[in-house]
């Protein structure tokens, strides 16, 4: 009897997948897109940018201990952090675009799981040869050749990985400086925690994991549907031009019959091991590779090419019934992607242009709320946190709004004065714990607003912070 869907095992085992070297321009773009992103990912940390004295010198680093973000001119705080949620927003838009216009082409070519597997899979091939020779080895006897070559290969997979796992610590850490440390054995155990769990999880993901992340482990392939539509690009398989599919021997006709002559190349080359004659499938990442495949059987065969090719779903409906469909990058969709892209951008651009290099933050203590002294005035206890994002001393001068003849003093002092006078250190947050002492005459109510305002040595404001005075009221 039939137990329904139940009866589907929950569990199979991995196909192995041995894909073949192939040849051709999408091979090309992937090369070409593998070298940069490499170069950008190891040489980057080493990139020089001059910030001045006191400052780092590396044009990109994150610096945990202090706080900082840089990335070449600019300069996050901790305090700034929607910059970085700003920053990841316009990726996950581009993304979006992207998607919507090419089809999955960021997993085929630009993902760091496409990148490195990519890396890992031409090494292999360069150590154990193409697909016949390693499926041939793969289920032959072990012998002492193959047990040399996989050793050679897995210690070039891990050599790889760690210098993955070195680099990834360059971010964070000045890079010339943790490389000594790193060889010298004198780096922090954070250092090595870091490069060890890198260096895992490349080994695991691009050596052994491989198509399996994309398919089952990462969620993007299950959202993306939602980025496209039939005017999306997708690599698809003209069937309204291959069927009815058979073998060819030179010399025969070809008519009554379909372009593809089952030769199973566009499978063979497929780095996830799917076969695109059946559909479009989550397994597909859209590299290509199948098309350059089947371009090569095509000129061999003498027919036309791009029987596999990058199109849409309502180009090839159309093609199908013998009707041509022009591509239509402008759609709403298309249209809102670029629109929020370019108010999201606008919004990141405005928000550093005008980022204050100072900035005031207002506590009001709590414990107690007010207190009342001996001569009958109200104190108030407040933290103050000054934000000097330049490289200088900041001279400033705080007063206060809202309470007339009010005294301002640094916590422990019985300062007088209306004003007060701080010294912000370079690059730094400065903590102070001020008193406000007002007459009871002057409040309104339990809680008077109050405004502090701090200017600089030129009498400038730099910033201002509104608060309220408590009081014990009427
Ligand atoms: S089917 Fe073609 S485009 Fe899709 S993953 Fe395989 S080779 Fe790449
Ligand atoms: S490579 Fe082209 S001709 Fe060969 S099986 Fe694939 S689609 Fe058919």
């Amino acid at each position: 009897m039939d137990a329904g869907p139940l009866s589907t095992p929950l569990y199979a085992d991995r196909v192995r997948v041995y894909p073949r070297r192939v040849r051709g321009p999408y091979r090309q773009i992937k090369w070409a897109l593998l070298g940069i992103c490499l170069a950008v990912y190891y040489l980057l940390p080493w990139l020089r940018w001059d910030r001045g004295p006191n400052a780092p010198g590396q044009a990109l680093l994150i610096d945990m201990e202090a706080g900082r973000a840089y990335f070449f001119m600019i300069e996050i705080w901790p305090q700034e952090v929607y910059l970085l949620t700003g920053l990841l927003v316009l990726g996950a838009v581009t993304l979006f675009l992207v998607t919507s216009i090419l089809g999955r082409v960021w997993c085929g070519y630009a993902c760091p799981q496409t990148v490195w597997t990519d890396l890992f899979m031409a090494v292999e091939r360069l150590i154990e040869g193409d697909r016949n020779a390693r499926m041939k080895r793969d289920q032959g006897p072990t012998t002492l050749l193959t047990v040399g070559l996989k050793t050679a290969k897995h210690g070039v997979w891990l050599l790889i990985a760690a210098a993955t796992g070195g680099a990834w610590v360059l971010y964070f850490n000045d890079a010339p400086t943790v490389t000594r440390e790193i060889f010298t054995g004198q780096s922090t155990l954070s250092v090595y925690f870091f490069i060890g769990l890198f260096t895992a999880t490349t080994y695991l993901l691009a050596g052994w994991a491989r198509e399996q992340v994309c398919t089952y482990m990462c969620p993007w392939p299950r959202f993306q549907a939602a980025m496209q539509d039939e005017h999306s690009l997708a690599v698809t398989y003209r069937a309204w031009r291959g069927e009815e599919r058979g073998k060819h021997k030179q010399g025969d006709s070809w008519e009554g019959r379909g372009d593809c002559v089952d030769c199973r190349a566009c499978v063979a080359v497929c780095p996830t091991g799917i076969d695109i004659r059946d559909g479009q499938q989550l397994e597909c990442i859209n590299c290509g590779l199948c098309i350059d495949a089947c371009n090569e059987v095509m000129r061999k065969v003498d027919r036309p090419l791009n029987l596999i090719a990058f199109a849409t779903l309502s180009g090839e409906t159309a093609r199908a019934q013998g009707k041509e469909a022009p591509y239509r990058l402008i759609r709403p969709r298309t249209i809102i992607y670029a629109l929020v892209l370019l108010i999201a951008s606008a919004a990141m651009l405005a928000a550093l242009l005008l980022r204050p290099a100072t900035e005031l933050h207002v506590l009001k203590d709590r414990m107690p709320i007010f207190v009342m002294l001996s001569d009958g005035d109200v104190r108030n206890g407040y933290t103050l946190k000054i934000l000097n994002k330049m490289r200088g001393e900041n001279a400033l001068r705080l007063t206060l709004e809202g309470l007339p003849g009010a005294t301002i003093a640094v916590a422990g002092t019985t300062g007088t004065a209306a004003a007060l006078d701080l010294e912000a250190k370079p690059d730094a947050v400065a903590t102070f714990q001020i008193h406000v002492r007002a007459e009871r005459g002057v409040l309104h109510g339990k809680e008077t607003p109050i405004v502090f305002r701090l200017k600089d040595g030129g009498g400038n404001e730099v910033a201002k912070r509104e608060t309220v005075f408590a009081g014990p009221g009427q």
